[in-house]
């Protein structure tokens, strides 16, 4: 599903450039799930935004669903986006003009594959039923973090980028939705690249790669 081969990225600092991702490879297989870690400002989130299509690399190649990330144009991007990876982001990202059952319903509307039942379904799964008519700004953080799971998985993308999905959650919670996350992967077929600091959640995943002085290990 995903080939990365020699990513760099690199940017302005003070001091001049800093090289975050110096020879990035990686591949993962239709429904593989891999846990990225790396200490912070590693470079995680930036090579998730690179094979998300939301910021471009400056060398190397991403190979996503057959398409060459790297040399696509803005509306390929878009599309990418659209079509084929749900980003879970650190900041979650909802739309605050919107409750959360147009939250959830967001992506998957764009890509055409919105069902109303299974996404009331996959809310009440991920402990939210009964927050569907609230506005993002009404939610505590853990719930604001389990919409944007909910947003990502409704859309039922090939691959699902989740930058720390339960950084947000306690202990207890967070190995709740982990649960619940992995399940709905599983019958999406999916696979997930997720980050996370957490050792006890990593280790639920199939693989496991750290990002380390901009190369992986
Ligand atoms: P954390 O675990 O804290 O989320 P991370 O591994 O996700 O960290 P990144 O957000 O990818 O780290 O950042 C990696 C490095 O790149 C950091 O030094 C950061 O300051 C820098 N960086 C990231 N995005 C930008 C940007 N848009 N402009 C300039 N520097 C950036
Ligand atoms: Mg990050």
């Amino acid at each position: 599903l995903l080939t990365v081969n020699n990513l760099e990225k690199s940017f302005a600092g003070a001091d001049g450039p800093v090289d975050v991702l110096r020879g990035v490879s990686l591949t993962l297989d239709a429904g593989e799930t891999l846990a990225l870690t790396g200490e912070s400002g590693s470079g995680k989130s930036t090579l998730m935004h690179l094979i998300g299509g939301l910021d471009e690399a400056d060398a190397g190649q991403i190979t996503l669903d057959g398409r060459e990330v790297v040399a696509m144009d803005d509306a390929a991007r878009a599309a990418l986006r659209r079509d084929t990876v749900g980003i879970v982001f650190q900041q979650f990202n909802l739309i605050p003009s919107l409750d959360v059952r147009a939250n959830i319903a967001f992506q998957a509307r764009l890509a055409g594959r919105y069902d109303a039942e299974a996404a009331q379904t996959l809310a009440e799964r991920l402990g939210l039923g009964a927050q569907l008519g609230k506005y993002p700004e009404q939610l505590s953080g853990g719930q604001q973090q389990r919409v944007a799971i909910a947003r990502a998985l409704a859309a039922r993308p090939r691959l699902i980028l989740a930058d720390e999905p339960t950084g947000n959650l306690d202990e207890a919670t967070a190995a709740d939705v982990m649960e619940q996350m992995l399940a709905l992967v599983a019958e999406t077929g999916a696979a997930l690249m997720m980050v996370t600091h957490s050792p006890a959640l990593a280790g639920r995943l199939g693989r496991r790669l750290h990002l380390s002085r901009g190369r992986l290990a």
